[in-house]
């Protein structure tokens, strides 16, 4: 079933869970059992994110170095199947343009459809590793938009080869990233929205958010899109906070800002044990706060800590 059904159908806030692939080397039963506390607040839906490969060098035995791409967390489509399969949950893999040509994008899609998946959610990705900025793969997409058209354009039956007659129209629902705190490279705010609103004019049918921690943010962020005449669902995007190294990774990471209380409450806590549990009183509030305020769905980044926040859904 598709995300935009999901919400359609729904009487109250829905949660779901994004979760990474296990690392290479790793059985998908480590994923299981991240999943499997969580699976109990029933999830409309479960994303997998994409990890794309990386460039590293690797010191032969002369002392020389080889340059070798490596790929630590493969397998998102796979592991969506594998997911429905197990827990009969509908799936959200995540599907970027860093590293994709049009015709691996193509083949990707297919390969979706195949496996019975209704969502994607289309994203621009990074730049890789050894990059300073993103570059498209040669003959692949510069932005998160131009992936989304091809989406789109499956949707409507049209492939690559446009000698293709009678095809099968997919029916992918489309899901884009929206950024409560403007995205990093986005030289203002009001521009960052004129191309999220050229995203969902292009067909997206929601919008989940980069995390944030100021519900402020995310109704500020509401609010203009509903002026600028974005009107599909806006899904918040949620974190807990759980270590004090947090409180620099996560700006440096993601571009956001935590706010005083919440930093000044983390940086008052002797242990990583005290700051989780800052982290669990934040996130509910937050989490409370947000289904007060009519959200369609609470999107939690469930990376590494399931236990955290299943502690928040039981208590929402
Ligand atoms: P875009 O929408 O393409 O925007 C990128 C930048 O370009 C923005 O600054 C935007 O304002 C600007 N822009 C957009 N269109 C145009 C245009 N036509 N002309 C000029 N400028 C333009 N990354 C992964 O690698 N794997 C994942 O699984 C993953 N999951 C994510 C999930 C969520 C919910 C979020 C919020 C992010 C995720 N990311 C993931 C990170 C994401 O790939 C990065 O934030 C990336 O830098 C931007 O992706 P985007 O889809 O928002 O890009």
């Amino acid at each position: 079933m598709k995300v935009t059904e999901h919400i359609a159908q729904a009487k109250d806030t829905l949660v779901s869970f994004e979760v990474l692939p296990p690392l290479k080397g790793k059985g998908i039963e480590a994923l299981y059992k991240h999943l499997d506390p969580l699976m109990e607040f029933k999830p409309s839906f479960i994303n997998v994110t994409y990890h794309r490969s990386e460039h590293v060098f690797k010191k032969n035995a002369d002392g020389s170095f080889q340059k070798v791409v490596i790929r630590k967390r493969p397998g998102t489509e796979s592991i969506c199947a594998a997911i429905m399969n197990k827990y009969t949950v509908d799936t959200v893999p995540h599907l970027i343009c860093g590293g994709f040509s049009i015709n691996d994008t193509e083949d990707a899609l297919i390969n979706l459809r195949y496996l019975g998946i209704d969502n994607v959610l289309v994203l621009r990705g990074d730049a890789a590793k050894n990059e300073t900025a993103f570059e498209p793969e040669p003959g692949g997409h510069k932005y998160a938009s131009d992936l989304l058209q091809q989406v789109a354009n499956l949707n409507a039956g049209i492939y690559l080869e446009d000698e293709l007659k009678g095809t099968h129209k997919t029916d992918f629902c489309i899901g884009v990233a929206g950024y409560p705190e403007k995205h990093f490279e986005a030289p203002n705010m009001d521009t960052d929205l004129q191309y999220l609103k050229a995203k969902v004019d292009a067909g997206a049918d929601y919008i989940i958010t980069q995390m944030f921690f100021d519900n402020a943010k995310f109704f500020a962020f509401e609010k203009a899109c509903r002026e600028i005449g974005i009107t599909v669902p806006i899904i918040p995007g949620l974190k807990p906070i759980y270590t004090k190294k947090q409180l620099n990774v996560l700006p440096k990471t993601f571009s956001i800002e935590l706010p005083t209380d919440l930093s000044n409450e983390v940086l008052k806590c002797k242990t990583d044990e005290d700051v989780e549990k800052v982290g669990i009183e934040w996130l509910l509030a937050q989490s409370k706060e947000l289904k007060k305020a009519g959200v369609p769905v609470l999107h939690y980044y469930t990376l590494g800590r399931p236990l955290v926040v299943a502690d928040v859904v039981k208590n929402l």
